[in-house]
């Protein structure tokens, strides 16, 4: 079977640097918030080309509080994108935020052009919208240039959703670069994974940094002395020491691996549709995301299966149709045939660094046999 994530492979890459990340850590006698997370902190931010890197325990926190440190209150609404994890919207949920949807574009992030229309009618209207959620969904950086534009033009607070995009640079920045802060994901299947959860929240406003150290660790400014309502959100000494010494060392090499395996793909797929073509670096292909004729979707996912290639599927349904958004606060603007065409639509096939030539060019063959079976 060619897996969609082979961990056991990654673990006889990276266990042996793992263990004596583990030993450290044990033997230090400190376990929560102490010089690990605060060096691994320091390198994740310079990876990044940001001032502050704030560990917290997973990527939902992290877009919560980005969200609360930015200043969202109870009530104010939140554009954001229909065709995500469930998690982005969670987030805007947990933080007191009311989603707004607007549909997606042909790569299945969210439409800078539709979300300008609908954010110039809203205002119109006098219910200006005033924060931002969208995703550089499966690991492709979002136009930054337009991105910053939006901001700009409707005095967005704007949290980028970068837990599938972590190195990911276009126009001479990195995606989660253009607004107040950007939310990262550690948990395994990331381009960054830990051995468990984790995230981090990206900024370069000191202030905003400061106040996301605080809401992590129960809203403390100083030991004891809780100024704000926060969570527990911390994340591990363990975790922050596997990340810094055997991941992050390595995720330059398995990104350029990811885009080698993508490339090959775009020029050998014959029987689906493959992803449009991005700038060099732009790109971290989280997930290579192909698109078949929604009718024959299961058929195709079956013949994979029988050809031993394990698939996915991302996203099967719409954030606002899930059952979990009933009797919550959301809005919808407009129709959302995109979003519904990527999720009738999509296949997701392995891509993850440690496939070897043989399997890529094996995955292939099964996609492209497909056609002539049909
Ligand atoms: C994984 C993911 C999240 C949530 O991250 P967790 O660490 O699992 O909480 C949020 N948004 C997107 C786009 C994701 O892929």
């Amino acid at each position: 079977m060619i897996v969609f994530n082979d961990f056991q492979r990654t673990w006889a890459d990276v266990g042996a640097d793992a263990q004596a990340a583990f030993a450290r850590v044990g033997a230090s006698g400190w376990y929560v918030l102490g010089r690990e997370v605060e060096a691994f902190e320091a390198e994740l931010a310079e990876f990044w080309g940001m001032r502050h890197a704030v560990g917290v325990a997973n990527g939902l926190d992290a877009i919560e509080i980005g969200l609360r440190a930015a200043g969202l209150q109870a009530g104010d609404r939140v554009l954001t994108t229909p065709m995500s994890a469930f998690a982005t919207t969670l987030a805007v949920l947990r933080a007191g935020g009311v989603p707004v949807f607007v549909d997606v574009d042909s790569d299945g992030a969210l439409d800078l052009d539709a979300a300008d229309a609908a954010l110039a009618a809203e205002r119109a209207a006098g219910r200006p919208i005033r924060f931002l959620v969208p995703v550089h969904l499966y690991g492709r950086s979002m136009d930054l240039e337009r991105l910053a534009g939006l901001v700009a033009r409707h005095e967005l607070e704007l949290v980028e959703d970068c837990a599938q995009s972590i190195g990911a640079w276009r126009d001479g920045r990195a995606a989660g670069s253009v607004g107040r802060a950007a939310a990262c994901s550690f948990y395994p299947t990331k381009n960054l994974g830990a051995l468990g959860d984790g995230g981090a929240l990206l900024t370069d406003d000191d202030d905003l940094a400061e106040l996301a150290r605080s809401l992590r660790n129960y809203g403390q400014e100083r030991r004891f002395e809780h100024v704000r309502l926060g969570m527990n959100s911390r994340l591990d000494e363990v975790h922050a020491a596997v990340l810094r010494d055997s991941f992050l060392p390595r995720l330059h090499d398995w990104t350029a691996r990811r885009a080698e395996i993508a490339d090959h793909y775009r020029s050998e797929l014959r029987s689906v549709r493959v992803p449009s073509a991005a700038e060099p670096g732009s790109h971290v292909w989280h997930l290579f995301r192909v698109e078949v004729d929604p009718a024959e979707r299961e058929g195709f996912l079956e013949h994979l299966r029988a050809q031993e290639v394990q698939c996915g599927v991302h996203y099967p349904h719409l954030i606002p149709d899930q059952t979990a958004l009933a009797g919550h606060d959301f809005e919808v603007l407009g129709p959302l045939p995109n979003a519904r065409r990527v999720a009738t639509a999509s296949v997701s096939l392995p891509i993850h660094p440690y496939l070897t030539d043989d399997e890529v060019s094996r995955v292939v063959e099964a996609c492209n046999a497909w056609n002539g079976e049909r």
